[in-house]
């Protein structure tokens, strides 16, 4: 009993850390994280509700985030159609475009 209760103050001690467009560097716990992945795709975009503001945010995950926000216990929906595109992927793809790598890039993961 003692033991498993120690267990899970462990595992809702983890904190996830990030940054809120308003406040900057905050932490969140797993709860206040969630995943949204598209079927069939490696990669998602991650929401959260900032602890300070109050406003749901949404970010880009990687593989490996999803892999690791999987594993500390994140919860996740199957979303069928992305939501809207943010600013800040707008910001990211933009970007990427300025760089040369892209076109490389986009036929290699054609394959
Ligand atoms: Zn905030």
């Amino acid at each position: 009993m003692l033991y498993s209760t120690l267990a899970m103050e462990r595992i809702t001690m983890t904190t996830i850390r990030t940054t809120c467009s308003t406040c900057g560097d905050v932490e969140l716990t797993i709860d206040d994280v969630g995943l949204e992945l598209s079927p069939g795709a490696d990669e998602g975009r991650y929401r959260f509700s900032c602890p300070f503001c109050g406003t749901v945010q949404r970010r880009p995950a990687s593989r490996r985030v999803v892999s690791v926000l999987l594993a500390t216990g994140v919860g996740y929906d199957v979303v069928a159609t992305a939501s809207p595109i943010s600013e800040d992927e707008i910001a990211a793809f933009s970007r990427a475009l300025d760089g040369h790598g892209w076109f490389k890039e986009l036929v290699a993961s054609d394959s």
